[in-house]
């Protein structure tokens, strides 16, 4: 079996007694995801991506790169990630594509392989006319786009970003999208980091949710859109609850669910709208009295809707 492109387990990052920054984040991604770590600021998102990085110590955990251990085969994990971090860490008097040609470099590829590698990628990331410039005197755009540069001369097979389109224009953004697009379908693994919901929908199709350093939900991009799309309900029922019961929608899915929580609790979940109705005639029909109805809010909703109005 093919080893994942990214395991980590129990990651957890301790900056201070009072500041423990990851606790306990596992999470897997298979070869060709593409995958998203959500989470509002401070959430834990670039200590995670520091860490498998190396740029900063964990206090516990482990990390394997397509089946390398980060601290037993520390070169060989180094050659197949390429990193863009959040904020731009180059050095502002070199030319843009000495960042890009010493990059390669420093991964020890010949001068010939650098130069031919930092063109192709300049060219791709159209820079190529920039090459001479201060990287300093690039616009916002093309800084990240150097980034980016930077991080493919290498040809990793993962893609890490830190908040890629933080502070980018729309259309920056657009450009950025279509790029990584075509980098996943030609097989590379990307995981990013956002905090931008359209930003998942569009590009990912796998999706962990940190909070408070903390994994709330890991699951394909479709089902944590469904389990969006659900609602649940608390129903006190006046004479003994019912046992389980659900409908099947006439595409297999469920158009509602009802569990018994307790003796004068049901639990409805309805996957479709309209749905409600139905599920309590059921109930009525089952000789049962309803006290009442109270709306529970989905937490991972909640969360969605926290990070929504941050925006
Ligand atoms: P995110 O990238 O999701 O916004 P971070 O991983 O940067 O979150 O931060 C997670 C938590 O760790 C925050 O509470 C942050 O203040 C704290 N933190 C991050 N870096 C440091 C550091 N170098 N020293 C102390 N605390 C830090
Ligand atoms: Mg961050």
């Amino acid at each position: 079996m093919k080893p994942p492109a990214l395991k980590v387990e129990g990651l957890t990052k301790v900056y201070a007694p009072e500041t423990v920054a990851l606790q306990d984040v596992s999470f897997e991604i298979d070869e060709g995801s593409f995958f998203a770590l959500l989470g509002p600021n401070g959430a834990g998102k670039s200590t995670t991506i520091g860490i498998i990085t190396s740029l900063v110590t964990r206090t516990a955990g482990q990390v394997t790169v397509f089946g390398h251990d980060l601290d037993r085969d520390r070169t060989q994990v180094k050659e197949m990630i390429g990193v863009v971090p959040q904020e731009f860490n180059f050095n502002i008097f070199e030319k843009a594509g000495d960042v890009v040609r010493n990059q390669a470099g420093y991964f020890g590829l010949s001068r010939d392989e650098a130069r031919q590698r930092s063109t192709a990628v300049l060219k791709k990331l159209k820079l190529w006319y920039k090459r001479h410039s201060a990287s300093r005197s690039l616009s916002g755009g093309m800084k990240r786009r150097l980034m980016l540069a930077r991080a493919l001369v290498n040809h990793p097979r993962l893609l890490i970003l830190d908040e890629p389109s933080a502070g980018a224009d729309v259309e920056i953004r657009y450009q950025m999208w279509d790029l990584l697009k075509e980098l996943n379908e030609s097989g590379t693994t990307i995981i990013l980091t956002t905090h931008y919901l359209e930003e998942v929908e569009k590009l990912c199709d796998h999706v962990a949710i940190i909070d408070k350093g903390r994994i709330v939900e890991d699951s394909p991009l479709n089902t944590l859109l469904a389990k969006l799309r659900s609602q649940s309900f608390l129903i006190a029922v006046e004479n003994g609850a019912t046992p389980q019961a659900t409908r099947p929608l006439p595409n297999g899915t469920d158009a509602y669910k009802i569990t018994k929580i307790d003796n004068h609790t049901l639990e409805i979940n309805i996957t479709a709208v309209d749905m409600l109705g139905d599920a309590l005639n059921k109930l009525s029909a089952a000789g049962i009295k309803i006290k009442n109805i109270t709306n529970k809010t989905n937490r991972i909703e909640q969360l969605f809707l926290n990070l929504t109005t941050r925006q």
